[in-house]
């Protein structure tokens, strides 16, 4: 036997058993973004390296340790595996002029890559449902985008199983002041702090707050809080956003650790997290980046968004018993023997073309009566038409319902279609 080749560690294969999760949470999802307004878009898995780094930032985990980073055939340029969207979507709308003078709703589910331990809701390869509004700088934006994720929890009823928590980074301006005071603040601590701490301290101290270490729980709760150091407008915008999520009854909790892992943000961020998935609690983060069409070459353009983690919604889901539902066909077939097996392949196709509605589980392979009634049950179908030569003689085909009652009928072969249409479809 030649050796078997596996899937790449962190990498997963979707088997059918788990598609239903799929199939339910991006159905939910489509229908979700479109009664909001949002229009889809699909932007490459590769682009330029220099894309992320300029967006995402040179001093994070994506960029320092995280991208799946290549030169490209001819050496000219580096390429990488898309890490998260929102610099693609950025990077599209300024190349097809999406962004002037208009306002632009975005989505888009698909892979992204980062090179990460695996581990429960962390892979390598994994998926997002990612979201965009460009063009609006009030927080009703910020808002309206909180107010469809609050609808969507409740659509999978884990509504109560998720915790909203935002805050704000002010802008460029406001975080200036704010890192000095950090900086000043965490060198005190100098002794406790680890590598990669100690590391950020001049380069990114903001990326301290956002740190897992329990170790540092207590002195980063003490830290100085960004929020006393917005400027008027940022802290108006961030009220502003409060006054509105109170009025729709949405509950959140202000965190000022929260500070996202990418340096593109400004004002508002936010992530709704659970509880139910150990380390890897955060389902779904985002945020304003007001500043990133500008500095990827566009227009001024305000911009909000988020990132949503399929593989740990899914996990989420599973966790609350969220159960998917189960695509069962409605009718199977057995034909036996050679004439009635013809004959029933042709009938099958008919019944496909009258009505599309009937979803035929055809009994392909042949067998006995035993083993295609066999396989009939585990089809799970409610209902097998089933022929042989002699029903054909007499021009009938027999429906027996599998699961209720075992009842049987012969029905003509001239009165199946409306005889399917009456009784099988009401
Ligand atoms: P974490 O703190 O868990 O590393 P993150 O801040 O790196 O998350 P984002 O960049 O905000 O994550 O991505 C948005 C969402 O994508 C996350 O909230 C999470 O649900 C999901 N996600 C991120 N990285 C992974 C991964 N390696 N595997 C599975 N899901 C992921
Ligand atoms: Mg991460």
């Amino acid at each position: 036997m030649s050796q078997k080749i596996n899937a790449v560690r962190g990498m997963h294969d979707c088997l059918p058993s788990e598609i239903g999760y799929w199939q339910m949470i991006e159905g939910h999802l489509r229908t979700l973004f479109s009664e909001y307004g949002y229009t889809e878009i699909r932007t490459p898995m590769m682009e330029e390296t220099r894309l992320f780094t300029r967006s995402i930032g040179e001093v994070t985990d994506i960029v320092e340790k995280e991208m799946y980073t290549f030169p490209d055939q001819n050496d000219q340029i580096s390429l990488s595996l898309r890490p998260e969207m929102t610099a693609s979507i950025v990077r599209a709308g300024i190349q097809h002029g999406l962004f002037y003078n208009q306002v632009q709703k975005l989505w888009q589910i698909g892979p992204a890559f980062r090179y990460e331990r695996p581990q429960k809701g962390r892979y390598r390869q994994f998926h997002q449902a990612d979201v965009e509004v460009f063009g609006i700088e009030t927080p009703d934006a910020d808002a309206e985008m909180l107010a469809m994720l609050a609808r969507f929890w409740k659509r999978l009823g884990i509504e109560n199983e998720v915790k909203l928590e935002i805050n704000s980074m002010g802008t460029t301006e406001s975080r200036k002041v704010y890192r000095e005071k950090l900086i000043a603040y965490f060198e005190q601590y100098q002794d406790i702090l680890d590598e990669d701490c100690k590391r950020r301290l001049y380069t990114n101290p903001l990326r301290i707050l956002d740190s897992k270490n329990p170790e540092l729980n207590e002195v980063i709760a003490k830290a100085p809080k960004l929020l006393d150091y917005l400027e008027p407008e940022s802290k108006a915008h961030f009220e502003l956003l409060c006054q509105q999520l109170d009025i729709l009854g949405i509950e959140y909790v202000v965190n000022p650790r929260i500070v996202r892992g990418m340096d593109y943000y400004t004002r508002t961020v936010f992530e709704w997290t659970t509880t139910k998935l150990g380390a890897q609690g955060t389902v779904c983060g985002g945020g304003r980046y007001d500043k990133m069409v500008e500095e990827l070459g566009g227009r001024a353009t305000p911009a909000i968004g988020f990132g949503m983690g399929m593989e740990r919604l899914i996990l989420l889901c599973q966790a609350c018993d969220v159960m998917a539902p189960e695509y069962l066909p409605l009718v199977t077939t057995v034909f036996l023997g050679d004439r009635a097996s013809l004959e029933g392949l042709r009938l099958t196709e008919e019944i496909r073309s009258a009505l599309p509605a009937i979803t035929i589980l055809a009994n392909l392979g042949g067998g006995s009566m035993k083993s295609q009634m066999k396989k009939a049950d585990r089809s799970g179908a409610k209902y097998a038409l089933i022929m042989g030569d002699n029903e054909l003689d007499e021009g009938v085909i027999i429906l027996k319902d599998l699961r209720e009652n075992g009842e049987q009928k012969a029905i003509a072969h001239s009165d199946l279609i409306s005889y399917l249409q009456n009784n099988l479809l009401s």
